[in-house]
């Protein structure tokens, strides 16, 4: 496959050619080689693959299995996965709702996952056998919901962990009891050096100012030396700490080293709930930690089920939604694209792939020539390549039958 009219940088205005051959590896760049299927990208911008690490693909897409969330609360929607939806996830319906969210993930152009996935009715174990599959690599959290501390959670996490799950989830606020909760933590990081495993906790993933499991979980991260392989996702009390609290607090982050991990869609959702108007917005700090130098990266946490009913794995729309809720500005739009990017991969310890003869294709092609009107469009990329697979998302736009795709989809030039 030919893929001409690449752009490889935004201020490069010089086309380039791609060849894939039949194994799925680039056997060129620029050598205009053809004997197959030729797509004209028409000076759209290159990307690396995007990557979401915070998602809950064990029970995504199962809002119609049970009844609504009246609330809107996480409480209800967790109370009504485990009490009416997790009895209906076989390894069967698993497998089939598994095999529309890894096309949905592939076609927005992500093709590495994090999956939090419950013992309850042991999902996390129907996960590890059906997530095999050539597009998207779904990394598995042993997620202890609601806490290690209820019924068999420590051995099944433990199992879990024996199986395959690449990470230990923790969730410290949703444990009885504060000291059950610092207590938590301190299983989570035992089991992560024991296994030799990534950790990655729901922690303060509420509204009340004095949730503070951040500090511990990056306290016990410095101590052990662990924070290059451990997340913090969530944090959303630290939308409501005071402002000297916060500072203090990412200092301690940034020298453990830790990620965050926030779901500004989600939290937008869910967080604010108890509150009358006015009502916070109940995300972390996204833009402040960036500015702290610390890693930040951004997931898609629920889609279409009792937790969040909407969604669609569209990390651009996620990075609009965090330019959204944290008061962005115009200069810094280019910056949300590291969030799905480079900082995501960091987060899950993977390596970015690279375009490069002998390599194996993976790349996207944006619908877009700037990274600018990719976030401001959130249109899902042009072209997903993951070697011999790609697939296509054809945008065309005609007034009177004539042809603007061109100049309604990318509205600034560079
Ligand atoms: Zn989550």
């Amino acid at each position: 496959m030919l893929i001409k009219n690449v752009k490889f940088q935004e201020d490069d205005n010089k086309s380039h050619s791609i060849y894939i051959n039949d194994e799925g590896i680039i056997e060129c760049i620029d050598c205009d080689k053809k004997d197959g299927e030729v797509i004209d990208a028409k000076g759209r911008l290159i990307s690396k693959p995007f990557v979401n690490p915070h998602a809950h693909l064990g029970y995504a897409l199962t809002l119609n299995y049970a009844r609504h969330n009246l609330s809107g609360t996480l409480i209800e929607g967790v109370e009504i996965i485990r009490e009416e939806v997790s009895q209906k996830i076989t390894q069967d319906d698993l497998e089939k709702r598994l095999g529309k969210i890894i096309k949905m993930h592939f076609i927005n152009g992500v093709f590495y996952v994090r999956s939090h996935d419950p013992v309850w009715n042991d999902v996390v174990f129907k996960m590890l056998k059906a997530r095999a599959n050539p597009l998207v690599d779904i990394q598995v959290v042993a997620f202890p919901s609601p806490g290690f501390f209820f019924d068999e959670n420590l051995e099944k996490i433990r199992k879990a962990l024996e199986e395959g799950a690449e990470v230990v989830g923790l969730i410290p606020h949703s444990e009885r009891s504060y000291d059950d909760g610092v207590k938590s933590v301190k299983i989570a990081f035992d089991l992560a050096v024991e296994y030799n495993k990534l950790i990655d906790g729901h922690v303060d993933e509420t509204d009340d100012p004095n949730s503070r499991f951040s500090e511990v979980v990056a306290r016990e991260a410095l101590s052990r030396g662990i924070g290059y392989r451990t997340s913090i996702s969530h944090m959303t009390a630290s939308h409501s700490y005071d402002n000297w609290y916060f500072h203090k607090l990412t200092l301690l982050l940034r020298e453990s080293g830790v990620s965050i991990i926030s779901n500004p869609i989600v939290s937008m959702h869910l967080q604010g709930r108890y509150d009358n108007y006015p009502k916070r917005r109940g995300v972390a700090r996204i833009r402040e930690l960036i500015n702290s130098g610390i890693n930040v990266a951004l997931g898609s946490d629920n889609v279409a089920d009792p937790i969040y009913p909407l969604g669609d794995y569209n990390m651009l729309r996620v990075a609009q939604e965090a330019f959204l809720v944290d008061h962005f500005t115009s200069n810094e739009v280019e910056k949300l694209l590291n969030l799905i990017t480079t900082n995501a991969y960091k987060a899950m310890q993977l390596k970015e792939p690279e375009v490069k003869p002998g390599n194996k294709a993976e790349f996207l092609i944006l619908q877009t020539k700037t990274i600018y009107d990719a976030i401001r469009t959130a249109l899902p990329p042009f072209l997903v390549v993951r070697g011999k697979h790609y697939a296509m998302n054809e945008i065309k736009i005609r007034i009177d039958e004539i042809e603007e795709t061109d100049k309604i989809i990318n509205i600034i030039d560079k």
